[in-house]
């Protein structure tokens, strides 16, 4: 059996409302993105939605829109994808990195907290592998020290705490790349509900202008295609079926799964297994048991194998060399995610479940 660790879909549907558009003629940000834009902010709860081109230039966007920019320092976990911080840089501020939570493995709020200086401007917890970060904690001490708060969402289509989604809590990047929960090809959305965030957003994504030739400030081309657009209207109406899927195979793995540590999921909260995670028991060699799972046909991968401060671009930058994150460390050498994508027949889910405990 050769099972991958994602398999993006892409159905008649999608097909259909490419060429429809192309047809149309519109060939670059129309009425399908006001339309996408609408819906997915809808999805979640949010007032707002700004397409982008993808959820590097979201993020990006984000910082822009709430002025962070030269001597500004934003608290984010160094265990995330390397865009968390790139965003950061992209701006001219300070990434500080915030250690995570070892149960859930997102951004602590006490680390967050501690990390705090006068410098500070913003904290932007990620919702990591789908599962939403402590936003109600962090929205505390946003307000408390008069903090901006961001999310990075790109994992986290319709996850929520209790009723309310991801995305309404703060500024919230959201990412459609092929293998994200849903996908528009390449693209990102940015969800607020602040109607001056909005609308520095949609000009920040459009050269600047809210008029045409007319640059209030200096913006880039971030912009969404109605392709793309027609793509991820389609796949957000399968969404909450997929999350389900996702949701059901996650817990066949709690289940079953005997040898490996499966993920906590807080009280409450909804987890949407953009990807479903374990940790392998102190003692157990992570790469060797990830390696023979790849010999029998599981794309097991290893998100993430070194934390972003660790990382040579970091090294070689002032001020990060002695950065120590104990949790964040040892979750990058004990962790692997496992297939767990809404199509993996009852067969395939028997077949790695089986293999891992067998694994280690
Ligand atoms: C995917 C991802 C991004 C970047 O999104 P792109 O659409 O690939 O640019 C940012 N942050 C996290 C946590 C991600 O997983």
């Amino acid at each position: 059996m050769q099972i991958p660790i994602a398999k993006p879909f892409i159905g008649e549907e999608e097909k259909q409302a490419v060429v429809q558009v192309l047809s149309s003629g519109q060939l670059s940000q129309g009425p399908k993105v006001a339309e996408f834009e609408k819906a997915f902010a809808a999805a979640h709860g949010a007032k707002h939605g700004v397409a982008t081109s993808n959820g590097t230039t979201a993020l990006m966007a984000s910082m822009m829109a709430h002025n962070i920019g030269p001597g500004d320092e934003v608290i984010i976990p160094s265990f995330s994808f390397f865009a968390t911080a790139s965003c950061v840089l992209s701006v001219g501020a300070r990434p500080v990195f915030a250690d995570i939570h070892p149960d859930t493995f997102n951004l602590s709020p006490e680390a967050a907290e501690a990390a705090i200086t006068p410098r500070t401007k913003a904290i932007m917890p990620v919702h990591l592998y789908g599962q939403p970060a402590d936003m109600p904690a962090f929205e505390a001490i946003c307000r408390r020290h008069g903090l901006v708060l961001l999310e990075d969402a790109a994992q986290a289509h319709l996850a929520r705490i209790g009723d309310r989604y991801v995305g309404t809590w703060g500024t919230a990047s959201f990412s459609f790349y092929p293998t994200k929960n849903m996908t528009t090809t390449e693209g990102g959305m940015v969800l607020t509900n602040d109607d001056e965030i909005a609308r520095k957003l949609r000009m920040i994504r459009a050269q600047g202008m809210n008029t045409q030739y007319y640059h209030e400030v200096v913006g880039y081309n971030f912009r969404m295609t109605d392709m793309a657009a027609a793509v991820g209207l389609v796949q957000l109406g399968r969404l909450p079926e997929w999350t389900r899927a996702r949701i059901a195979n996650a817990r066949y793995y709690n289940d079953c799964l005997t040898s490996v540590k499966t993920p906590v999921v807080a009280d409450g909260y909804t987890h949407v297994y953009h990807q479903y995670t374990v940790r392998v028991p102190d003692g157990v060699d992570r790469d060797t048991v990830a390696k023979r799972l790849n010999e029998r046909g599981i794309g097991v991968r290893i998100y993430y194998p070194l934390p972003i401060h660790q990382q040579p671009v970091f090294q070689q930058m002032e001020g990060y060399q002695n950065v120590t994150l104990p949790e964040t460390e040892k979750a990058t050498r004990q962790v692997f995610s496992l297939p767990v994508y809404p199509a993996l027949t009852e067969e395939e889910r028997q077949y790695v479940a089986q293999e891992i405990n067998a694994a280690c």
